[in-house]
């Protein structure tokens, strides 16, 4: 029997899960979309759980599967990690963990890879990932975390199956609203009016950074939107709706392009007014408005 009790997953996802991973079973890959440090710690204790040597409630904490498990020494647990940028998460990785994969679990149980960050695969390397989930090695259970699901690969997706944590943010009530303002004129295509917005931004590099990751949220909410997906991570579900409405989908994923652009040069100390009005140009081209 699953125990998730200190991951604090909803109820419903405590049932999907407990479905999967119920009398012995797992699914061959699973992808956990959502808030990082939240995925990850999920992830972490799925992982547990399936080395786990209780035959009660897993992962029990005590045995040495679990204890191994917890101090990141496990045998039969890989991790492989992208970095915060786009396609940091490298073909050779998975090529190391194919050769891995095809090899026996060293404590006889089955093994887990956990892939975390996986929307920063290169294309490449979910294609080389894609390879493995065809011709699965048998007793391997795959476990990706991303902030959004609809960054990997149709035919990847298709061979997972993936849980949505809600409610991810520590919300900064200050970048909802920008960020609610900044879609407001993004929709209505007014151009002073997302300059205005994004003033704020202009001296405050933390600020900056919450309402990209709002921005995120909110394009990737309408995008889930347009597939028919409900699940929504924003704070902003009448912007999303209104952009699902307003925007087709291949411009969407183009806006959450543009927004992680701007958290690239970011991180590379750039110029915050080039990069606060570059943004706003960027989204006003993506958006084609
Ligand atoms: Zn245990």
């Amino acid at each position: 029997m699953l125990d998730l009790t200190q991951c604090n997953v909803s109820e419903p996802i405590q049932q999907k899960l407990e479905a999967m991973f119920a009398q012995g079973r797992a699914p061959q890959a699973l992808i956990i979309e959502g808030d990082e440090a939240k995925t990850e710690a999920l992830a972490k204790q799925l992982a547990a759980a399936l080395v786990c040597q209780s035959d009660q409630r897993r992962p029990c904490g005590v045995c040495a599967g679990c204890l191994k498990a917890y101090a990141g020494s496990h045998p039969d647990i890989y991790v492989a990690q992208g970095g915060l940028t786009p396609r940091s998460f490298k073909v050779e990785a998975i090529r190391a963990v194919r050769s891995d994969a095809y090899i026996r679990a060293q404590e006889g149980g089955c093994k887990v890879y956990l892939l975390l960050r996986a929307e920063s695969m290169s294309t490449e390397a979910q294609n080389a990932l894609l390879k493995i989930l065809e011709e699965p090695p048998a007793q391997t259970v795959f476990i990706l975390t991303c902030s959004i699901k609809n960054r990997l690969l149709q035919t990847v997706r298709s061979r997972a199956q993936s849980v949505t944590l809600e409610e991810v943010l520590s919300q900064n009530p200050e970048a909802v609203r920008i960020a609610k303002e900044m879609t407001t004129a993004l929709l209505h295509t007014k151009e002073l009016a997302i300059l205005q917005a994004a003033a704020p931004l202009l001296k405050d590099k933390d600020l900056l950074k919450e309402v990209l990751a709002q921005l995120t949220l909110v394009f990737r909410d309408a995008c889930v939107q347009r597939e028919g997906g409900s699940v929504r991570l924003s704070s902003l579900p009448e912007q999303a709706a209104a952009l699902c409405r307003a925007v087709p989908k291949a411009r969407l994923l183009g806006l959450i392009q543009a927004v992680e652009e701007i958290q690239n040069a970011l991180a590379f100390n750039g110029n915050m007014t080039i990069l606060t009005t570059a943004l706003c140009a960027n989204l006003r081209t993506a958006a084609g408005r």
